[in-house]
């Protein structure tokens, strides 16, 4: 199995020279798994996704499963963007969410409904598929994926990949401290070898001003992941206002607890 991170900041793009280390692009991961794409929410690392499979594939077709988590911007920008939905009609593309707060393909195509984007999603070429998942276990020939409900603003799915012998679960957008969501992400985290977990703030931030929002910070990360039994923590969806400097520092503290804590960064892969 192989983890690749497209985009891992939160709430927006970040451009800026002092987050580029960690990277500015939103939330897009992807799971390779003996050849079958798997691929985690579609904000703006969606589209550096969808460049590279085309220099991989070329003119060859391919088909991949996307699940999304929410339709908030940082989880469906990347969508426009992705070329492979464009160039090539043989292309298959299954995307799985739910239709809780509104029809998950009318979600998708609205972002580009006139007057916010001038193609609609008519002009894409490839097959287009949509799968409503609410709590579930999805099997696939290589692995089964799993869905619970996390604590979030207009709601938010997490996502356990699993296979006969290795676990990575996707969890992302979660506020802490409600009974269901709190069990929710740690039974999804139980025994996981790489969690993928949002630490958007620091434990005083979110004490201060952030409660409700939706989020979670880098402590309440390491408790899901010591409580669980998570072999390694993967930090994801980055402040848009912490620097570099800040997500080092968080990693630093985070290590003091649980020594497998590592800050995902655009680029990063994890081979399990
Ligand atoms: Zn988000
Ligand atoms: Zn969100």
């Amino acid at each position: 199995m192989q983890i690749r991170f497209w985009g891992v900041r939160g709430s927006t793009p970040t451009p800026q020279p002092e987050n580029l280390r960690y990277g500015g692009n939103t939330s897009c991961v992807e799971v390779r798994l003996n050849g079958q794409i798997y691929v985690f929410d579609c904000g703006t690392g969606f589209r550096n996704l969808g460049k590279h499979l085309i220099s991989e594939f070329e003119e060859k077709p391919f088909f991949a499963h996307i699940f999304l988590s929410h339709f908030h911007w940082d989880h469906i920008q990347g969508i426009p963007f992705f070329l492979p939905l464009y160039n090539n009609p043989e292309n298959h593309f299954f995307f799985h969410s739910s239709s809780r707060t509104r029809k998950l393909q009318h979600a998708l195509e609205d972002q580009m409904s006139d007057p916010y984007f001038p193609v609609n999603m008519a002009a894409m070429q490839a097959h287009r598929n949509f799968y409503d998942m609410e709590e579930e276990k999805l099997a696939f020939d290589e692995c089964v994926i799993q869905s619970k409900w996390l604590n979030h603003p207009q709601g938010c799915l997490g996502f356990r990949l699993e296979t006969d012998d290795k676990v990575v679960v996707y969890a992302t957008d979660n506020e802490p401290g409600h009974e269901v969501f709190d069990k929710n992400v740690r039974k999804l985290a139980e025994g996981a070898d790489v969690l993928i977990y949002d630490s958007q703030y620091l434990p005083e931030e979110y004490e201060a001003q952030k409660r409700g929002w939706g989020h979670s910070h880098w402590r309440e990360a390491v408790n899901i992941a010591m409580g669980s039994g998570a072999k390694e923590l993967v930090l994801f969806h980055h402040d848009p206002d912490h620097a570099d400097n800040c997500i080092d520092s968080i990693v630093t503290k985070a290590r003091e607890y649980y020594p497998k804590v590592r800050a995902a960064s655009e680029g990063m892969e994890i081979q399990l």
